[in-house]
């Protein structure tokens, strides 16, 4: 008899579809990944069935709404895995950016009928509200680094987790440095690997986008991009951007706000 093939879902929570698109950019690999998995549900493919049964539920999008947290409740009951995937889902997103903001104020000044949007005063990660089993850092995540997570689950074994700097893949790819070499501040050696530096790759700098990495030394960045003339609010905002509520990044932001500088 046929082992039947792992139940996979996708899910959509508070974001803005482009970590879901990663996974629709891999074209033939999603064919064959399609192959290899029932996918039930992925609005954005086709397959609706958001209530069934998985083995893996991959989840985008930060936790906003009311129903966002009855929601993702009743997912976790019903999936056996749940992976966060990208910055909203692991970090509350540039939309966690109102934590810190009168957010009705917000909704006040900008929609007609303020009266009826229904949001949380804070926007929280997935494993805020229920236990996560692996995460997917990046904004967006890559559809590689997806297709690695799927084939390791297939397999049986852990998921890689690379927590290393982006500054090592500027090295093994051979890029020059533009904090050395053009005075640009860069996020790289505070920033999870994962992207291949993509930008440092074009010339500009990291600006976060895959969340702090390893051991990431934030006061010595921080020193770092003061010596470079950032203003202690610029210094601030770098870490407060989108991935503002990991931990070490709020951390970081809080120690400079604590001291006076920004
Ligand atoms: S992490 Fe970035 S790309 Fe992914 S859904 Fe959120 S905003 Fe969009
Ligand atoms: S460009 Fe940025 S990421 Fe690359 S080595 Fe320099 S500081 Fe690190
Ligand atoms: S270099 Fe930094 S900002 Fe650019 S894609 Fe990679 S992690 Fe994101």
């Amino acid at each position: 008899m046929e082992t039947p093939k792992p139940r996979v879902a996708v899910h959509k929570f508070s974001s803005c579809d482009g970590c879901q698109l990663a996974l629709l950019n891999l074209g033939e690999d999603l064919l064959t990944l399609a192959e290899r998995v029932e996918l039930v549900h992925f609005a954005e493919a086709g397959p609706l069935d958001p209530d069934t049964e998985v083995d893996v539920a991959f989840v985008e999008g930060s936790v906003s709404t009311p129903e966002d947290i009855e929601r993702i409740q009743h997912i976790r009951q019903h999936s056996r895995l749940l992976i966060a995937i990208g910055a909203c889902a692991t970090a509350g997103g540039i939309q966690a950016l109102r934590n810190g903001a009168d957010g009705a104020q917000w909704i006040a000044q900008i929609y007609s009928h303020p009266e009826a949007i229904s949001s949380l005063a804070q926007s929280t990660p997935i494993a805020s509200h229920v236990k996560v089993d692996f995460e997917l850092w990046g904004c967006p995540v890559s559809g590689v680094q997806m297709l690695a997570v799927v084939n390791s689950l297939l397999l049986g074994v852990a998921p890689r987790d690379n927590a290393d700097k982006v500054c090592t893949e500027c090295k093994r790819n051979g890029y020059p440095c533009v904090m050395v070499s053009r005075g640009i501040a860069c996020m790289g050696p505070v920033t999870r690997a994962g992207c291949g530096a993509l930008c440092p790759g074009l010339g500009r700098d990291c600006y976060g986008c895959y969340g702090p990495a390893e051991n990431a030394n934030t006061d010595a960045l921080a020193a770092q991009f003061a010596s470079l003339g950032l203003t202690p609010l610029d210094i601030v905002q770098r870490f407060q951007s989108i991935n503002s509520q990991a931990p070490v990044f709020l951390a970081a932001a809080d120690k400079l706000r604590m001291r006076g500088d920004g």
